[in-house]
């Protein structure tokens, strides 16, 4: 088998005493899109900070079949890691173009004219933000605001980007059209591991989900078999 592009084995987080994240096997291969979807307080968010090394875990974290001896941000966006942190963090009273440059500044010393190229990929991928480039990101819409946290990460060129819920907050429309960006990013070889509480959504754009369930995995498979898992639509998917 080949190496996977993320693997995570035996994955534990603990916040002091408590473990909320328990022997989590995890893996995410090139060019694919996977998802983590679960309840409220499942350990979601606690897994991909952990995975980011904003949080000490233990157990084994791979990178293309290397185990990664110091879990840190540093090492991880040198890698080609990125996260879209669940608040977004953008800087409100800059405009939408220097968030976008804060985004590459790990790769400034390939100078400014990478940076303009980059950003004018990354105004590709979303020619919404290529109209709003001088607006300041606080009065941009809330889909406008999750689009320009995306391109800030993809600044920086990263060959996997974790998502922290990304349909958070916004209208049912809204998270549709974000999800199927999220969905092409593959296509410029990004593949993607998008934790979301809205299933629904999550698992209509992935290629493979993991269920998480008071921290720990107790269910994993093909996103279209999930979709029509009994258990699946009765837990997550209610009646819609
Ligand atoms: P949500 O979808 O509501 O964000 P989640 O699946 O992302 O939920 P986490 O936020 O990872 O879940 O929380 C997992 C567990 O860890 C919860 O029981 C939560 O209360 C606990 N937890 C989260 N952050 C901390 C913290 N800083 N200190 C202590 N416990 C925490």
């Amino acid at each position: 088998m080949s190496s996977a592009l993320l693997q995570l084995e035996g994955f534990c987080v603990s916040y002091g005493p408590v473990e909320a994240v328990h022997h989590v096997d995890l893996r995410v291969d090139a060019g694919e899109i996977v998802t983590v979807i679960g309840p409220n307080g499942a350990g979601k968010t606690t897994l991909l900070s952990a995975a980011m090394g904003l949080l000490p875990s233990r157990g084994r974290l791979l990178l293309g079949g290397e185990p990664m001896a110091r879990i840190s941000v540093e090492a991880m966006v040198a890698r080609g890691v990125g996260l879209v942190p669940e608040k977004r963090e953008l800087f409100g009273e800059m405009p939408v173009e220097d968030n976008l440059l804060l985004g590459g500044f790990s790769r400034w010393w390939r100078g400014e004219r990478d940076q303009r190229k980059r950003m004018d990929e990354v105004f590709a991928i979303f020619p919404r933000l290529a109209e709003r480039r001088a607006q300041l990101a606080s009065t941009l819409s809330g889909g406008e605001r999750q689009m320009l946290a995306i391109g800030r990460a993809l600044m920086a060129r990263p060959r996997l980007l974790m998502l922290d819920e990304p349909s958070l907050g916004l209208a049912p429309l809204i998270v549709r059209e974000v999800l199927q960006v999220v969905s092409s990013l593959r296509q410029h070889g990004v593949s993607v591991l998008l934790v979301e509480q809205n299933a629904r959504a999550a698992l209509q754009v992935a290629d493979r989900a993991y269920v998480l369930e008071m921290g720990a995995v107790a269910l994993q498979g093909a996103a279209s078999e999930l979709l029509h898992d009994r258990r699946i639509i009765d837990t997550y998917l209610g009646l819609g």
